[in-house]
Protein backbone atom coordinates (compact mmCIF):
# COMPACT_ATOMS: atom_id res chain seq x y z
CA UNK A 1 0.00 0.00 0.00
CA UNK A 2 1.76 3.16 -0.89
CA UNK A 3 0.77 6.65 1.02
CA UNK A 4 1.04 9.93 -0.04
CA UNK A 5 4.57 11.15 0.93
CA UNK A 6 5.21 13.45 2.85
CA UNK A 7 8.55 13.79 1.03
CA UNK A 8 6.66 14.78 -2.33
CA UNK A 9 4.95 17.42 -0.36
CA UNK A 10 6.56 21.48 -1.26
CA UNK A 11 6.39 22.18 2.76
CA UNK A 12 9.13 25.03 2.67
CA UNK A 13 8.03 27.88 4.70
CA UNK A 14 4.02 26.15 5.08
CA UNK A 15 1.78 26.35 7.39
CA UNK A 16 1.46 22.72 8.50
CA UNK A 17 -1.02 20.53 11.06
CA UNK A 18 0.57 17.29 12.31
CA UNK A 19 -1.77 15.07 13.92
CA UNK A 20 0.48 12.85 16.11
CA UNK A 21 -0.63 10.46 19.26
CA UNK A 22 0.94 11.61 22.00
CA UNK A 23 -1.53 9.78 24.07
CA UNK A 24 1.08 8.94 26.68
CA UNK A 25 0.97 6.75 30.13
CA UNK A 26 1.14 9.14 32.96
CA UNK A 27 2.02 8.08 36.68
CA UNK A 28 0.37 8.61 40.09
CA UNK A 29 2.12 11.99 40.15
CA UNK A 30 1.58 13.43 36.61
CA UNK A 31 4.16 12.40 35.11
CA UNK A 32 5.16 10.69 31.76
CA UNK A 33 6.03 7.13 32.62
CA UNK A 34 6.46 6.19 28.96
CA UNK A 35 7.16 8.77 26.44
CA UNK A 36 7.98 6.13 23.47
CA UNK A 37 4.76 7.68 21.12
CA UNK A 38 6.67 11.32 21.86
CA UNK A 39 9.96 10.38 20.81
CA UNK A 40 8.22 7.98 17.51
CA UNK A 41 6.91 11.76 16.35
CA UNK A 42 10.22 13.42 16.45
CA UNK A 43 11.27 12.59 12.96
CA UNK A 44 8.12 14.06 11.09
CA UNK A 45 8.10 17.01 13.34
CA UNK A 46 11.65 17.59 12.73
CA UNK A 47 11.79 17.23 9.00
CA UNK A 48 8.89 20.01 9.18
CA UNK A 49 11.65 22.47 10.84
CA UNK A 50 14.11 21.92 8.79
CA UNK A 51 11.84 22.79 5.66
CA UNK A 52 11.31 26.25 7.42
CA UNK A 53 7.53 25.46 8.74
CA UNK A 54 5.32 26.98 11.05
CA UNK A 55 4.02 23.52 12.64
CA UNK A 56 0.97 23.00 14.70
CA UNK A 57 0.86 19.95 16.56
CA UNK A 58 -2.41 18.23 17.93
CA UNK A 59 -3.16 14.96 20.00
CA UNK A 60 -5.41 13.40 22.29
CA UNK A 61 -4.47 12.51 25.96
CA UNK A 62 -6.74 10.21 27.90
CA UNK A 63 -10.86 10.43 27.74
CA UNK A 64 -11.97 13.59 28.89
CA UNK A 65 -15.38 13.58 27.28
CA UNK A 66 -15.58 15.75 25.27
CA UNK A 67 -15.12 18.65 27.96
CA UNK A 68 -12.47 20.59 29.57
CA UNK A 69 -10.14 18.73 31.73
CA UNK A 70 -6.95 20.01 33.62
CA UNK A 71 -6.24 16.07 34.26
CA UNK A 72 -5.94 15.86 30.65
CA UNK A 73 -4.39 19.13 30.00
CA UNK A 74 -1.59 17.89 27.04
CA UNK A 75 0.96 20.86 29.55
CA UNK A 76 3.17 17.52 30.66
CA UNK A 77 3.55 16.79 26.61
CA UNK A 78 4.31 20.47 25.45
CA UNK A 79 7.17 20.21 28.34
CA UNK A 80 8.95 16.59 27.43
CA UNK A 81 8.50 18.28 23.43
CA UNK A 82 10.59 20.95 24.59
CA UNK A 83 13.07 19.02 25.91
CA UNK A 84 13.46 16.73 23.16
CA UNK A 85 13.11 19.18 20.08
CA UNK A 86 15.54 21.21 22.06
CA UNK A 87 13.68 24.50 21.18
CA UNK A 88 10.16 26.35 22.56
CA UNK A 89 6.77 24.93 22.66
CA UNK A 90 3.60 26.87 22.43
CA UNK A 91 0.80 26.03 24.12
CA UNK A 92 -2.67 27.03 22.98
CA UNK A 93 -5.13 26.92 25.82
CA UNK A 94 -7.84 25.19 23.50
CA UNK A 95 -8.81 23.50 20.57
CA UNK A 96 -9.99 25.82 17.77
CA UNK A 97 -11.19 28.44 20.26
CA UNK A 98 -9.62 31.93 20.42
CA UNK A 99 -6.13 31.32 21.63
CA UNK A 100 -5.70 28.69 19.45
CA UNK A 101 -6.51 30.33 16.17
CA UNK A 102 -4.65 33.70 17.20
CA UNK A 103 -1.74 31.55 18.19
CA UNK A 104 -1.63 29.35 15.19
CA UNK A 105 -2.52 32.97 12.86
CA UNK A 106 0.99 34.73 14.49
CA UNK A 107 2.89 31.49 14.33
CA UNK A 108 6.07 32.07 12.67
CA UNK A 109 8.77 29.46 10.77
CA UNK A 110 10.42 27.29 12.50
CA UNK A 111 8.01 27.78 15.32
CA UNK A 112 5.98 24.87 17.55
CA UNK A 113 2.38 25.15 18.64
CA UNK A 114 0.83 22.62 20.29
CA UNK A 115 -3.34 22.91 20.39
CA UNK A 116 -4.75 21.65 23.55
CA UNK A 117 -6.33 17.77 24.09
CA UNK A 118 -8.28 17.69 20.45
CA UNK A 119 -11.11 15.46 22.92
CA UNK A 120 -11.70 18.73 25.23
CA UNK A 121 -13.93 19.15 21.86
CA UNK A 122 -16.60 16.92 21.90
CA UNK A 123 -17.05 17.07 17.90
CA UNK A 124 -13.76 14.98 17.50
CA UNK A 125 -14.69 11.70 18.28
CA UNK A 126 -18.05 12.39 16.76
CA UNK A 127 -15.95 13.29 13.23
CA UNK A 128 -17.55 16.35 13.35
CA UNK A 129 -17.68 18.76 10.24
CA UNK A 130 -17.52 21.74 11.81
CA UNK A 131 -14.75 21.44 14.25
CA UNK A 132 -12.70 19.24 11.30
CA UNK A 133 -13.25 22.56 9.26
CA UNK A 134 -11.63 24.83 12.28
CA UNK A 135 -8.98 22.82 12.41
CA UNK A 136 -8.14 22.53 8.76
CA UNK A 137 -8.14 26.16 8.39
CA UNK A 138 -5.58 26.16 10.69
CA UNK A 139 -3.10 25.29 8.02
CA UNK A 140 -1.91 24.85 4.78
CA UNK A 141 -0.83 21.54 4.68
CA UNK A 142 -2.25 18.57 7.03
CA UNK A 143 0.23 15.32 8.13
CA UNK A 144 -1.21 12.22 9.78
CA UNK A 145 1.59 10.68 11.76
CA UNK A 146 -1.17 8.87 14.52
CA UNK A 147 -0.74 5.63 13.74
CA UNK A 148 -2.29 4.82 17.20
CA UNK A 149 -5.62 6.65 16.12
CA UNK A 150 -5.63 5.93 12.30
CA UNK A 151 -8.25 2.99 13.23
CA UNK A 152 -11.12 5.83 14.19
CA UNK A 153 -13.45 8.03 12.19
CA UNK A 154 -12.68 11.42 13.87
CA UNK A 155 -12.09 14.86 13.04
CA UNK A 156 -8.78 15.39 13.35
CA UNK A 157 -7.57 12.27 11.60
CA UNK A 158 -10.64 11.52 9.02
CA UNK A 159 -12.86 14.89 8.67
CA UNK A 160 -9.84 16.98 8.28
CA UNK A 161 -8.09 15.37 5.28
CA UNK A 162 -11.50 16.41 3.01
CA UNK A 163 -9.79 20.38 3.47
CA UNK A 164 -6.59 19.16 1.50
CA UNK A 165 -5.81 17.67 -1.99
CA UNK A 166 -3.35 15.00 -2.48
CA UNK A 167 -0.90 17.76 -2.84
CA UNK A 168 -1.10 19.13 0.28
CA UNK A 169 -2.10 16.34 2.37
CA UNK A 170 0.33 13.10 3.28
CA UNK A 171 1.74 10.47 5.85
CA UNK A 172 4.37 11.13 8.40
CA UNK A 173 7.12 8.62 8.66
CA UNK A 174 5.46 7.04 11.33
CA UNK A 175 2.18 6.44 10.12
CA UNK A 176 3.79 5.03 6.63
CA UNK A 177 6.23 2.89 8.30
CA UNK A 178 3.71 1.43 10.56
CA UNK A 179 1.86 0.43 7.44
CA UNK A 180 4.75 -0.99 5.58
CA UNK A 181 6.19 -2.97 8.30
CA UNK A 182 2.59 -4.70 9.34
CA UNK A 183 1.30 -5.11 6.26
CA UNK A 184 4.87 -6.51 4.67
CA UNK A 185 4.73 -8.84 8.19
CA UNK A 186 1.34 -9.80 6.94
CA UNK A 187 1.54 -10.57 3.34
CA UNK A 188 5.23 -11.62 3.12
CA UNK A 189 6.37 -12.97 6.45
CA UNK A 190 9.39 -15.02 6.23
CA UNK A 191 8.31 -18.83 7.21
CA UNK A 192 7.25 -20.49 9.19
CA UNK A 193 5.03 -17.45 10.85
CA UNK A 194 3.94 -17.40 14.02
CA UNK A 195 1.28 -15.57 15.82
CA UNK A 196 0.74 -15.53 19.55
CA UNK A 197 -2.51 -14.07 20.63
CA UNK A 198 -3.56 -13.23 23.93
CA UNK A 199 -5.66 -11.11 26.61
CA UNK A 200 -8.59 -11.08 28.05
CA UNK A 201 -11.23 -11.82 25.71
CA UNK A 202 -11.80 -13.71 22.15
CA UNK A 203 -14.69 -10.96 21.13
CA UNK A 204 -12.20 -8.39 20.41
CA UNK A 205 -9.62 -10.49 18.62
CA UNK A 206 -12.06 -12.98 17.24
CA UNK A 207 -11.64 -11.21 13.34
CA UNK A 208 -8.09 -11.18 13.42
CA UNK A 209 -7.85 -14.86 14.03
CA UNK A 210 -9.99 -15.28 11.40
CA UNK A 211 -7.85 -13.48 9.29
CA UNK A 212 -4.71 -14.76 10.16
CA UNK A 213 -5.25 -18.06 10.46
CA UNK A 214 -4.55 -18.69 6.27
CA UNK A 215 -1.58 -16.56 6.71
CA UNK A 216 0.33 -18.11 9.87
CA UNK A 217 1.96 -21.59 10.46
CA UNK A 218 1.40 -21.78 13.91
CA UNK A 219 -0.83 -19.72 16.21
CA UNK A 220 -0.44 -20.10 20.24
CA UNK A 221 -3.38 -19.10 22.28
CA UNK A 222 -3.04 -17.40 25.92
CA UNK A 223 -4.33 -15.05 28.35
CA UNK A 224 -8.23 -15.07 29.36
CA UNK A 225 -9.43 -15.89 25.75
CA UNK A 226 -7.78 -19.30 25.80
CA UNK A 227 -10.62 -20.76 28.53
CA UNK A 228 -13.16 -20.15 25.72
CA UNK A 229 -11.51 -22.59 23.65
CA UNK A 230 -10.63 -24.93 26.23
CA UNK A 231 -14.32 -24.84 27.79
CA UNK A 232 -15.28 -25.31 24.23
CA UNK A 233 -12.77 -28.11 24.22
CA UNK A 234 -15.00 -29.98 27.18
CA UNK A 235 -12.43 -28.83 30.16
CA UNK A 236 -13.98 -27.36 32.83
CA UNK A 237 -12.64 -24.13 33.10
CA UNK A 238 -13.79 -23.07 36.83
CA UNK A 239 -14.78 -19.27 37.32
CA UNK A 240 -12.06 -18.56 34.40
CA UNK A 241 -12.94 -15.93 32.33
CA UNK A 242 -15.17 -17.36 29.12
CA UNK A 243 -17.59 -16.26 26.52
CA UNK A 244 -20.28 -18.26 26.10
CA UNK A 245 -21.81 -16.55 23.33
CA UNK A 246 -18.43 -17.34 21.32
CA UNK A 247 -18.10 -21.02 21.89
CA UNK A 248 -18.95 -21.91 18.73
CA UNK A 249 -16.74 -19.57 16.98
CA UNK A 250 -14.38 -20.80 19.13
CA UNK A 251 -15.15 -24.37 17.31
CA UNK A 252 -15.00 -22.97 13.91
CA UNK A 253 -11.60 -21.48 14.53
CA UNK A 254 -10.08 -24.64 15.75
CA UNK A 255 -11.84 -26.47 12.80
CA UNK A 256 -10.68 -23.85 10.42
CA UNK A 257 -7.20 -24.60 11.74
CA UNK A 258 -7.18 -28.08 11.69
CA UNK A 259 -8.03 -27.95 7.81
CA UNK A 260 -5.73 -25.49 6.94
CA UNK A 261 -2.94 -27.26 8.78
CA UNK A 262 -2.37 -24.60 11.02
CA UNK A 263 -1.00 -25.66 14.41
CA UNK A 264 -3.13 -24.49 17.16
CA UNK A 265 -1.85 -24.10 20.40
CA UNK A 266 -3.57 -23.91 23.86
CA UNK A 267 -2.22 -23.87 27.22
CA UNK A 268 -1.80 -27.36 29.25
CA UNK A 269 -1.24 -25.83 32.56
CA UNK A 270 -2.20 -22.50 34.11
CA UNK A 271 -2.16 -20.36 37.47
CA UNK A 272 -5.29 -20.64 39.01
CA UNK A 273 -6.61 -18.69 42.08
CA UNK A 274 -9.17 -18.43 44.17
CA UNK A 275 -9.84 -14.18 43.68
CA UNK A 276 -9.32 -11.69 40.68
CA UNK A 277 -6.04 -9.96 43.25
CA UNK A 278 -2.84 -10.17 44.05
CA UNK A 279 -3.55 -11.61 47.37
CA UNK A 280 -5.14 -14.49 46.59
CA UNK A 281 -4.20 -17.99 47.23
CA UNK A 282 -3.03 -19.47 43.80
CA UNK A 283 -1.43 -23.24 42.39
CA UNK A 284 -0.34 -24.22 39.79
CA UNK A 285 -2.83 -27.13 37.57
CA UNK A 286 -3.29 -28.55 34.28
CA UNK A 287 -5.72 -27.14 32.14
CA UNK A 288 -8.52 -30.16 32.85
CA UNK A 289 -7.89 -29.46 36.51
CA UNK A 290 -9.17 -25.90 37.46
CA UNK A 291 -10.89 -26.51 40.50
CA UNK A 292 -14.30 -25.67 40.83
CA UNK A 293 -14.91 -21.29 41.45
CA UNK A 294 -11.33 -21.10 40.50
CA UNK A 295 -10.07 -18.57 37.80
CA UNK A 296 -6.79 -19.38 35.58
CA UNK A 297 -4.75 -15.56 35.58
CA UNK A 298 -1.81 -16.98 34.03
CA UNK A 299 -0.63 -19.67 31.61
CA UNK A 300 1.52 -22.20 33.44
CA UNK A 301 5.71 -23.59 33.02
CA UNK A 302 4.34 -26.58 31.16
CA UNK A 303 2.59 -24.27 28.31
CA UNK A 304 5.81 -22.22 28.87
CA UNK A 305 8.16 -24.94 27.49
CA UNK A 306 5.66 -26.23 25.06
CA UNK A 307 5.30 -23.27 23.03
CA UNK A 308 9.16 -22.30 23.37
CA UNK A 309 9.98 -25.72 21.85
CA UNK A 310 7.66 -25.33 19.54
CA UNK A 311 8.57 -21.74 18.40
CA UNK A 312 12.48 -22.53 17.72
CA UNK A 313 11.91 -22.60 14.46
CA UNK A 314 9.76 -20.00 13.72
CA UNK A 315 11.28 -17.12 11.76
CA UNK A 316 8.54 -14.10 12.06
CA UNK A 317 6.70 -13.77 15.23
CA UNK A 318 3.60 -11.58 15.65
CA UNK A 319 2.46 -11.31 19.28
CA UNK A 320 -0.90 -8.97 20.25
CA UNK A 321 -2.16 -9.78 23.70
CA UNK A 322 -0.50 -10.61 27.08
CA UNK A 323 -0.38 -14.46 28.02
CA UNK A 324 -1.98 -13.41 31.97
CA UNK A 325 -2.79 -10.71 34.13
CA UNK A 326 0.08 -8.95 33.76
CA UNK A 327 -0.79 -6.03 35.81
CA UNK A 328 -0.42 -8.08 38.74
CA UNK A 329 3.51 -9.81 39.38
CA UNK A 330 1.98 -13.34 40.64
CA UNK A 331 0.42 -13.55 37.01
CA UNK A 332 2.98 -11.58 34.98
CA UNK A 333 5.47 -14.98 34.75
CA UNK A 334 4.06 -16.36 32.01
CA UNK A 335 4.09 -13.12 29.88
CA UNK A 336 7.66 -12.25 30.87
CA UNK A 337 9.21 -15.94 29.65
CA UNK A 338 7.73 -15.88 26.52
CA UNK A 339 8.97 -12.18 26.27
CA UNK A 340 12.65 -13.34 27.01
CA UNK A 341 12.34 -15.99 25.01
CA UNK A 342 10.84 -13.99 21.59
CA UNK A 343 13.37 -11.32 22.15
CA UNK A 344 16.16 -13.84 22.60
CA UNK A 345 15.21 -15.53 19.07
CA UNK A 346 16.79 -14.86 15.60
CA UNK A 347 13.30 -14.43 14.47
CA UNK A 348 11.66 -11.00 13.36
CA UNK A 349 9.71 -10.02 16.32
CA UNK A 350 6.72 -8.30 15.56
CA UNK A 351 4.89 -6.27 18.78
CA UNK A 352 1.12 -5.22 18.62
CA UNK A 353 0.90 -2.12 20.64
CA UNK A 354 -1.38 -1.99 23.58
CA UNK A 355 -0.62 -4.08 26.74
CA UNK A 356 1.83 -6.29 24.91
CA UNK A 357 3.99 -2.85 24.44
CA UNK A 358 3.45 -1.89 28.35
CA UNK A 359 4.27 -5.45 28.98
CA UNK A 360 7.51 -5.53 26.90
CA UNK A 361 8.75 -2.18 28.31
CA UNK A 362 8.43 -2.62 31.72
CA UNK A 363 10.45 -5.97 31.52
CA UNK A 364 12.92 -3.68 29.54
CA UNK A 365 12.55 -5.96 26.48
CA UNK A 366 11.65 -3.17 24.30
CA UNK A 367 14.79 -2.66 22.18
CA UNK A 368 15.51 -6.46 21.70
CA UNK A 369 11.73 -6.63 19.57
CA UNK A 370 12.43 -5.90 15.74
CA UNK A 371 9.59 -3.70 16.01
CA UNK A 372 6.76 -2.53 18.62
CA UNK A 373 3.83 -0.66 17.26
CA UNK A 374 2.13 2.59 18.32
CA UNK A 375 -0.94 1.63 18.00
CA UNK A 376 -2.68 -1.78 19.55
CA UNK A 377 -5.96 -1.02 18.27
CA UNK A 378 -4.79 0.02 14.76
CA UNK A 379 -2.63 -2.96 14.43
CA UNK A 380 -5.18 -5.19 15.16
CA UNK A 381 -7.79 -3.72 12.17
CA UNK A 382 -4.83 -4.39 9.95
CA UNK A 383 -4.15 -7.32 10.71
CA UNK A 384 -8.40 -7.90 10.01
CA UNK A 385 -7.77 -6.74 6.44
CA UNK A 386 -9.52 -3.36 7.08
CA UNK A 387 -8.54 -0.39 5.77
CA UNK A 388 -7.86 2.56 8.52
CA UNK A 389 -10.52 5.14 7.32
CA UNK A 390 -7.81 8.11 8.63
CA UNK A 391 -5.16 6.04 6.06
CA UNK A 392 -7.84 5.70 3.25
CA UNK A 393 -7.43 9.19 1.96
CA UNK A 394 -3.77 9.14 2.37
CA UNK A 395 -3.60 6.41 -0.15
CA UNK A 396 -1.44 6.84 -3.38
CA UNK A 397 -4.71 6.37 -6.07
P1 LIG B 1 -6.86 -7.08 25.68
O1 LIG B 1 -7.17 -5.65 25.96
O2 LIG B 1 -7.97 -7.89 25.19
O3 LIG B 1 -5.57 -7.25 24.89
O4 LIG B 1 -6.55 -7.72 27.10
C1 LIG B 1 -5.50 -7.30 27.93
C2 LIG B 1 -5.89 -7.65 29.32
O5 LIG B 1 -6.15 -9.02 29.43
C3 LIG B 1 -4.84 -7.33 30.36
O6 LIG B 1 -5.29 -6.25 31.13
C4 LIG B 1 -4.74 -8.60 31.17
O7 LIG B 1 -4.76 -8.37 32.55
C5 LIG B 1 -5.99 -9.37 30.77
N1 LIG B 1 -5.85 -10.82 30.94
C6 LIG B 1 -4.87 -11.59 30.49
N2 LIG B 1 -5.05 -12.86 30.87
C7 LIG B 1 -6.18 -12.90 31.59
C8 LIG B 1 -6.88 -13.94 32.28
N3 LIG B 1 -6.44 -15.19 32.28
N4 LIG B 1 -8.02 -13.62 32.93
C9 LIG B 1 -8.47 -12.34 32.93
N5 LIG B 1 -7.85 -11.32 32.30
C10 LIG B 1 -6.71 -11.60 31.64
Amino acid sequence: MELLSIKKLDLAGKRVFIRCDFNVPMDEFGNISDDRRIRSALATINYCLDQKCAVILASHLGRPKGEVDEKYSLAPVARRLHHLLKRDVILANDVVGEDAVSKAETLQPSEVLLLENLRFEAGETKDDAELSAKLAAMAEVYINDAFGVSHRAHSSVHGITEHFDDVHRAAGFLLDKEIQFLGKIIEEPVRPFAAIIGGSKVSGKLEALVNLLPKVDKIFIGGGMAFTFLKQMGYDIGASLVEDDLLEEAQKIMDKAKSLGVKFYLPVDVVAADKFSEDSVSKLVTAQEIPHGWMGLDIGPATVRLYREALNDVQTVLWNGPMGVYEMDKFARGSSKIAHFVADSYATTVVGGGDTADLVQRIGLDEEMSFISTGGGASLELIEGKVLPGVKPLIVK
